[in-house]
């Protein structure tokens, strides 16, 4: 459901840029000023005006690199000035906030580590009561929307309404070519709700791994993000932390050139009239297609009596395992995903051994 009442500030109200998209780039960690100088130049040489740089990395295990902490700030602080960069950084406290807003941040950004824990984000939305600074809310760990939105209400209640959400992925039990596989309806939902809302994609994180940057970010802007943030080192082979996925400043340069940039509304009047038709017919098709279950949930209710007056149980294995299977086989006659038509049949499944115990209508009454 849309949420009217929450409307949040335009990326592009807070950050004026040539670009069309949000684009911010650096180091996953500030390692040294050498490091943070040698991206800056390049960020200012190639116009993106936004340097990110860890100075508290949340790592997984003790006794590694755990960011540079206070002293880092101060090399982000001559950045800012030297270069004329906007800064982000991290925080995961509300120590990190009030430090960082000493130091004179410029956006503050929640990891997935931090946007999971209630406690830590209402710590962090009271320490930046009064304040009007940028906030990027990465998506929690594991997938779970609400969370998420969680912690965009609780900073949006502290009175600030220039928050960015990052989709940087979620950590998965499966195997898959992501280290952090993304949820693209995950977003698109978040989206849904609050549709003024700034989204933009962490295609490094999701992908763990620099060649497929380039292929994640091509996905989020097809998907009509407003922007990306990509971690970008000079050395990424012997940076202190996620050297597996940060690009360097070149690579970063021609990911930003060859990615294609879609419009996301055409001004074309004959694209919009075939769009408008073709509309038209996907209303018609989803009216038959509610008629069809209509019908269908007509039969359940049949079946369902009739079980009843004969004193059979709703649930009866072999037919579910027979409806599984030939659905599937109906699918892949049509040239339709029959994974898809398997876990739809699921949810039409459920919902009809709902209707015919009588559950659905308990529930409806609730
Ligand atoms: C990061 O941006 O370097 C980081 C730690 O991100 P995340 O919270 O997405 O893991
Ligand atoms: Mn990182």
């Amino acid at each position: 459901m849309i949420n009217k009442e929450i409307s949040f500030s335009s990326w592009e109200s807070w950050f004026p840029s040539e670009r069309s998209h949000l684009i911010i780039a650096g180091p996953c960690s500030a390692e040294s000023p050498a490091q943070l100088t040698s991206v800056a130049s390049h960020l200012v040489a190639n116009d993106i005006g936004i340097m990110r740089a860890g100075v508290w990395k949340p790592r997984t295990r003790p006794n590694h690199f755990e960011g540079n902490g206070t002293q880092a700030l101060k090399w982000l602080s001559d950045i800012k000035k030297d270069h004329k960069l906007i800064v982000a950084i991290e925080v995961a406290s509300a120590k990190h906030v009030e430090e960082a807003l000493h130091a004179e941040m410029d956006i503050l950004w929640l990891g997935a580590r931090t946007t999971v824990n209630p406690f830590l984000v209402q710590e962090i939305a009271d320490a930046l009561k009064g304040t009007d600074i940028p906030i990027l809310v990465k998506n929690p760990i594991n997938p779970e929307l609400a969370l998420w939105e969680g912690a965009i209400e609780r900073i949006y209640q502290s009175g600030n309404k220039k928050i960015v959400a990052v989709h940087r992925g979620f950590s998965s039990y499966q195997r898959s070519k992501y280290r952090n596989s993304p949820a693209w309806h995950i977003a698109i939902e978040l989206k849904s709700h609050y549709p003024t809302l700034p989204l933009i994609c962490d295609p490094s994180h999701i992908a763990g791994n620099r060649d497929l940057v380039f292929e994640v970010s091509q996905k989020a802007l097809d998907l009509g993000y407003d922007g990306l943030m990509i971690e970008t080192h000079p050395d990424p082979a012997n940076a202190l932390s996620d050297a597996d996925q940060q690009v360097t400043p070149e690579s970063l340069s021609s990911i930003l050139a060859q990615l294609h940039i879609k419009e996301k509304h055409s001004t074309d009047e004959v694209f919009i009239s075939q769009l408008e038709e073709l509309r038209e017919k996907i209303d018609h098709v989803d009216q038959e297609l509610m008629e069809v279950l209509a019908m269908r949930k007509n039969l359940i209710e049949q079946i369902g009596d009739y079980k009843r007056q004969n004193n059979v149980t709703v649930f009866q294995l072999e037919r579910w395992n027979e409806i599984l299977r030939s659905r599937a086989k109906w699918a892949e006659r049509k040239n339709i995903n029959p994974q898809f038509v398997q876990d739809l049949y699921k949810r039409i499944h459920e919902e009809s051994i709902k209707l015919q115990t009588g559950i659905a209508e308990m529930e409806g009454k609730k």
